[in-house]
């Protein structure tokens, strides 16, 4: 990556505006050189799916094809089909922090789903991470053992994902094959527009340098019966969201989102810091009944929910289950 060092200044700076407390833009810039570089992956990787996902809305719509059950969750599962179904390691991390990601979205809603989240079009941010984690483990239940178990997903449960997840792949497999066209090649036009603010520039560069909007180009660009002159496009919207235009014929995807998912992550590195030393408090003294960790834990943003428009909530402390 070229701008490495920018982008990572940019994950901090960004984090760090995000949060309420100044202290926090301190500790904000505590994080080691791994976790900026973990915390980066983690952004690049969410967009990916997200990505993907609004890539199932395009297929939906510019194939005309037929959704049964909610669009949302057919789309989410086609997103996961691919990734998982290219048997890459590097797409099998990218869907491990898609997963964790809406866990931690839903770990940071303080207050839990809202009326609003029950009558969406999505499924809740943790019904969401649970559907990923079933396609992961359905789709290699050795490889994804360590983080299913991280999660207590249940064998009964992973037995039936085995079966949900040919049946999603076969459903969009055979779909999507009347839509193939042998050595089809469709021309998308990527662009990343300038964010306008330093911030979200940093974002910006960083899925640049990730080449996260052509990623999408390439592995729709190739074999699908598809229309040339699809805009891919990053951009500041003014919410944290990503969206598929069928009358534009356009992806769009807001660096907003980038930013949303650095301050998920940081939050989490933070609070994963702050148990680490209360544990360390609690061997030295033994009586660690006082509980400061919790008053820092406020160490938030608004988190308004992906693809929900909700109302911003101030989220709590984050806690994602350990990777391996
Ligand atoms: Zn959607």
């Amino acid at each position: 990556m070229t701008s490495l060092k920018a982008a990572a200044a940019a994950i901090l700076a960004m984090t760090a505006s995000y949060l309420w407390q100044p202290a926090t833009a301190v500790r904000a810039a505590e994080l080691t050189a791994e976790q900026i570089e973990e915390g980066q992956r983690f952004v690049v990787n969410n967009a990916i799916f997200i990505l993907f996902h609004e890539a199932g809305h395009m297929l939906v719509s510019e194939f005309n094809l037929p959704v049964l059950g909610r669009e949302e969750d057919a789309v989410d599962a086609l997103s996961s089909v691919l990734l998982l179904g290219a048997e890459d390691e590097e797409l099998n991390t990218t869907i491990q922090d898609a997963a964790d990601g809406w866990f931690l979205l839903d770990e940071a809603k303080e207050d839990g789903p809202q009326e609003d989240d029950f009558m969406g079009t999505h499924g809740l941010d943790r019904q969401r991470a649970f559907a990923i984690v079933c396609m992961m483990t359905g789709a290699n239940a050795e490889f994804f053992k360590v983080f299913a178990d991280s999660l207590d997903f249940p064998q009964e449960r992973r037995d039936e994902c085995a079966f949900e997840y040919e049946k999603a792949r076969d459903s969009w497999m055979s779909l999507l094959a009347a839509n193939k066209k042998e050595g089809a090649k469709t021309k998308f036009t990527v662009t990343y527009e300038p964010a306008g603010n330093e911030d979200l520039q940093g974002f910006a560069d960083l899925l640049k340098s990730a080449s996260a909007l052509e990623t999408i180009a390439t592995v729709f660009g190739t074999g699908y019966d598809l229309k040339d002159g699809i805009k891919i496009t990053g951009k500041t919207c003014g919410t944290e969201n990503a969206f598929w235009y069928a009358e534009d014929r356009e992806i769009t995807y807001c660096y907003e989102m980038a930013a949303f998912h650095a301050a998920l992550i940081t939050n989490w590195f933070e609070n994963q810091a702050e148990e680490e030393a209360g544990a360390d408090d609690e061997m030295a003294t033994d009586d660690t009944a006082t509980d400061d960790a919790a008053a820092d834990e406020t160490a938030a943003d608004d988190a308004a929910a992906y693809e929900t428009g909700e109302e911003q909530s101030e989220p709590t402390a984050v806690k994602l289950k350990k990777k391996e």
